[in-house]
């Protein structure tokens, strides 16, 4: 009988349970709200989502004709309002000499100020475009503008908008190491004028047209921040598919199997690579890997072990969604472009990460003081400390990548708003 009363009691107790879950049902139901549980269970927090202004894009056109040691380029750059000061960055400065030649707009060309990788033009007007001439002259190997016997590796070549933060600009510097690049996102259109032998292979679609004298090939990529490419002949290439997306490896496949295991831990743990192409460059870099839009370098010395290779595979692949598809601020905080991604790489190889020790690496890349300062800090030391933001949100550690992604894809995500989808969990 005792028995009976009991089973009775939770039957009553179930019945209950499960009448008010239904009262909350309808009471959430009742706001017209179709995601009721998951607004019940997932609250939003307004104040972690970019606001509409955070995401700006700009078209850039540009011609580049190379000849020998020598890049010419045209280059029209549309902004999104007129304006009379308009701040651009010449990124290519870090890594090779840059001459400026003409600068013109319709809005009247009144001063242009440059202060090595910066440029400032002032318009007796304001307008929304300007069309600026210059010329790169490459270096022969280390940097990553590289003119070699006769192919061209081109990044961070073309001149883009600056980036503002809070209303302002955010200046870049030259600088002997590191990465002192940012970008909004851009929509770029540009055509190559080369020697007929020569390939290029650059983000986006491409079309080509051949005569007797010269090669015309023209990229269009949409989304992207920076525009690498690279010309060269005689290269090994290799293509494959991985989901919807075309792996190519240009003299790289050696990397294949490691690029696609970054590839689809990073597309199941972050979100989607929203690109039809994915390019892997064995380059003569002096530095182990580098990342670009749709795209990434290796250096030969890279390829000298399966670890190392698998190492630099993983930070450069991971780099795509860090940097690439949410953007970064390598300037100011190159700890956490680096630091992030360093971990996952890490956690994807099972290489142990060291403890953070408290030890201070948020610094702006001007601040580091050595080479080695800037790996220790930037890239070992943070990575320790997204070693312990993993330890302390267990799997949630997936669901802030995942937020993020959503959230700020195509925009750029600053470490402030990075610890605010941390302290949510
Ligand atoms: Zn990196």
């Amino acid at each position: 009988m005792k028995k009976l009363i009991k089973a009775v009691l939770i039957i009553l107790v179930i019945e209950l349970a499960s009448m008010s879950c239904l009262i909350l049902y309808f009471a959430y139901g009742a706001q017209g709200n179709g995601d009721v549980y998951y607004e019940a269970y997932h609250e939003t927090d307004i104040a972690t989502k970019p606001a509409a202004q955070d995401k700006r894009t700009y078209n850039i056109e540009a011609e580049v004709e190379v000849a020998g040691n020598k890049i010419r380029v045209t280059e029209d750059i549309f902004f999104d309002t007129r304006k009379d000061k308009l701040e651009l960055y010449i990124p290519s400065a870090n890594a090779a000499e840059t001459k400026i030649g003409q600068v013109v707009s319709d809005g009247k060309v009144t001063k242009v100020a440059r202060q090595e990788a910066l440029m400032e033009i002032q318009l007796e007007n304001a307008w929304d475009s300007v069309r600026i001439s210059y010329e790169i002259l490459p270096g022969s190997t280390g940097s990553t503008i590289i003119y070699k016997d006769g192919d061209y590796y081109l990044t961070n070549f073309l001149i883009t908008p600056a980036v503002y933060k809070d209303g302002k600009p955010v200046h870049t510097i030259k600088k002997g190491f590191g990465d002192p690049y940012i970008y909004e996102i851009n929509n770029y259109h540009v055509t190559f004028k080369t020697e007929n032998h020569l390939k290029a292979y650059a983000p986006g679609g491409k079309k080509e047209q051949t005569s007797d004298d010269y090669k015309i090939t023209t990229f269009e990529a949409s989304n992207i921040r920076d525009f690498p490419a690279v010309l060269i002949a005689g290269a090994d290439v290799h293509s494959e598919k991985l989901g919807n997306v075309n792996l190519h490896f240009i003299n790289s496949r050696e990397a294949g199997e490691h690029v696609k295991e970054a590839f689809s831990f990073a597309t199941a743990n972050i979100g989607e690579y929203p690109y039809d192409d994915f390019y892997v460059v064995k380059a003569p870099i002096s530095i182990s890997g580098m990342e670009f839009s749709n795209m990434i370098f290796i250096s030969p010395d890279s390829f000298s072990s399966s670890a190392r290779l698998k190492r630099i595979s993983y930070h450069e692949v991971l780099h795509q969604w860090f940097y690439g598809i949410i953007g970064t601020d390598q300037l100011n905080e190159p700890f956490f472009d680096e630091g992030l991604v360093d971990y996952l790489a890490a956690y994807l190889s099972n290489s142990k990460v060291k403890e953070w020790k408290n030890r201070d690496f948020k610094k702006p890349l001007k601040d580091y003081n050595s080479k080695s300062e800037y790996y220790e800090l930037a890239y070992y030391d943070s990575s320790a400390y997204f070693h312990t933001i993993h330890q302390k949100l267990g799997n949630n550690f997936y669901r802030v990548l995942k937020d993020i992604y959503n959230d700020w894809k195509f925009k750029i995500l600053y470490f402030d708003d990075f610890q605010k989808y941390v302290s949510k969990y």
